[in-house]
C-alpha cells in the first residue's frame, strides 16, 4: 500500500463505462464482505474533535444501514482513548456488525521483530477482547496492520503461530485498494468549503475503488479458475461517510450481493492461506498469483532441463545448446566461454559425435526464483514477475565403455517470451 497518485484518465473513464449485465444471463450475485479498517476512525489526526469522529461514525453506520450491509471493522485499540472512543465502537456494535483486532499502533510488520509486533498485537487484543466481552461479543478476527503478514519465513510463522494461540483469524484481504488516500485530500476540501474539490476527490475514490474492485475480480477468478468470492478493504473515514452509499449502489448494481464474513471465509481458498513472506501487503489474489507464477518458473525450467538432457542423449547437441541466451556466459575448470555460439563449438570440440557424448541425466538439488515489488496502475505494491531462476543440479554422463562421469552444476536463467533461457552456467 503506497500513496496514491492521480489516476489516468483513461482508466477513469473505462471504470464509469456501463457494465453491461442482462438480467437472462446474469450469474447469481458475488458474495462479497466489507471490512472496514482503523476502527474508531482512521486518520485520527485529521478528526481530533470527538464530535467529528461521531458525525464520521454515523455517515459509516447510516450507509451500511440503507444498503443492508454486515460489516466486519478492525479497531485499532491504541486509538479507543477517550469514553466517546467507546461509544463510537458501541454505536458499531449496537448496529449489529462485528469488531475485529487490528493491533494496539499499528505497527509494520515488516519494519518490526516478531516479538515486539505480537506484543502490540496481543495488547490491542487483550483491550477488545475485554471490550466485546463485557457486552457478551466474541473476538473472532484479526486483520494484519498495511497487510503486512512477514517478510521472512520466520516472520510470517510467528504470527500465524500467535494469532492460531490467540483465537484470532486473519481476515485477509481479497480487494487491496487506496481507499485511506483520499481523505486527507476530501477533509481538507471539506474545511474550506470547496464544493467542487469535494465532487473530484469523490468521483476519484470512486472511479480508484471501481477499478480495484475489477481487478480483483479478474484476479480472483483467473487464479482460482471460478468465480471468486470478495473481501473489500475500506476504511472508516469521513470521504467513506459521504460516497459509501453510491458505492453500495455500485456493487449493488454490479452483481455484489453484501454477505456476512463467516459465508465468505466458508469457502475453501480461505482455508489454507499462502505462505507468501513478502515485505508489502498484498491482496490474498496478488499472493496467489505470485505463487501461481514461481510454480510456473520452476515447472518452465524443469522442461528446460529435461529438453537439455534428452537432446544431449540422442546426440542432439544444436538443440542443447538452444537453450543458453545468445548472450551466455559458461564457466568451467578449463576456463570461460561467452556466447552461444562458442559454448555450442565447445562442446564439439569435447564430444564429438554420440558416443562420446553417451545418456545425459540431471538432478536438480536445488532452485531458487527471484521476484520484487512492482506498482500497479493504481499505484499500489504488488508482487512482480519472476525475475530469474537459479538452479543447482547434479548431472551424470553414461558412456559405453567409459566410467560414469558426474559433477554439479550452477545454472542461472531469465525468462524470455516463450520460456527461460540459459544466462550463466558454471558446470564442474
Ligand atoms: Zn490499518
Amino acid at each position: 500500500m503506497i500513496r496514491c497518485a492521480s489516476l489516468p484518465a483513461l482508466l477513469l473513464a473505462a471504470a464509469f463505462a456501463a457494465s453491461p449485465r442482462s438480467a437472462a444471463a446474469a450469474p447469481p450475485p458475488r458474495p462479497l464482505v466489507v471490512t472496514v479498517d482503523d476502527l474508531p476512525v482512521a486518520a485520527g489526526g485529521l478528526h481530533k474533535d470527538a464530535a467529528d469522529r461521531a458525525r464520521v461514525t454515523d455517515g459509516l453506520l447510516a450507509a451500511l444501514a440503507k444498503h443492508r450491509v454486515p460489516a466486519v471493522g478492525f479497531v485499532i485499540w491504541g486509538n479507543v482513548k477517550e469514553p466517546a472512543d467507546r461509544a463510537i465502537l458501541q454505536k458499531w456494535i449496537a448496529a449489529g456488525h462485528e469488531l475485529g483486532n487490528h493491533s494496539f499502533s499499528h505497527p509494520n510488520l515488516t519494519r518490526s521483530a516478531a516479538e515486539g509486533w505480537i506484543a502490540d498485537g496481543e495488547k490491542g487484543r487483550a483491550g477488545l477482547d475485554g471490550f466485546l466481552r463485557e457486552r457478551e461479543r466474541v473476538l473472532r478476527f484479526f486483520r494484519f496492520p498495511y497487510l503486512n503478514e512477514g517478510d521472512t519465513p520466520a516472520k510470517l510463522d510467528a504470527a500465524r503461530e500467535w494469532l492460531a494461540r490467540s483465537g484470532q483469524r486473519n481476515l485477509t484481504v481479497t480487494i487491496d485498494d487506496q481507499d485511506w488516500s483520499f481523505e486527507e485530500p476530501w477533509v481538507s476540501a471539506e474545511r474550506k468549503g470547496d464544493a467542487a474539490g469535494l465532487a473530484r476527490v469523490g468521483a476519484d475514490y470512486l472511479a480508484a475503488l471501481q477499478l480495484s474492485v475489477r481487478h480483483a475480480e479478474e484476479t480472483g477468478d483467473r487464479v482460482l479458475g471460478r468465480r471468486a468470492p470478495q473481501v473489500l478493504l475500506l476504511h472508516a473515514n469521513a470521504v467513506g461517510a459521504a460516497n459509501w452509499d453510491r458505492l453500495f449502489s455500485w456493487l449493488e448494481e454490479t452483481g455484489h450481493r453484501f454477505a456476512p464474513a463467516d459465508e465468505v471465509v466458508a469457502d475453501p481458498v480461505f482455508a489454507d492461506l499462502p505462505r507468501l513472506a513478502a515485505t508489502h501487503g498484498f491482496s490474498l489474489w496478488d499472493r496467489l498469483a505470485a505463487l501461481q507464477r514461481e510454480t510456473a518458473a520452476r515447472e518452465g525450467v524443469r522442461k528446460l532441463l529435461e529438453v537439455q538432457s534428452q537432446a544431449w542423449s540422442r546426440g542432439d547437441i544444436e538443440t542443447f545448446c538452444s537453450t543458453y541466451a545468445e548472450d551466455a556466459t559458461y564457466v568451467s575448470l578449463s576456463g570461460l566461454t561467452r556466447g552461444r555460439q562458442e559454448v555450442l563449438e565447445r562442446y564439439r570440440r569435447r564430444y564429438p559425435g554420440r558416443e562420446a557424448m553417451g545418456t545425459l541425466t540431471l538432478d536438480v538439488v536445488e532452485m531458487r526464483t527471484a521476484w520484487g515489488i512492482e506498482v500497479s496502475l493504481l499505484d499500489d505494491a504488488v508482487p512482480g514477475r519472476v525475475q530469474s531462476v537459479s538452479v543447482v543440479a547434479r548431472w551424470k554422463l553414461v558412456r559405453t565403455g567409459q566410467p560414469d562421469a558426474t559433477g554439479l552444476t550452477l545454472i542461472v536463467l531469465r525468462p524470455k517470451a516463450d520460456g527461460w533461457e540459459i544466462v550463466q552456467d558454471a558446470s564442474m
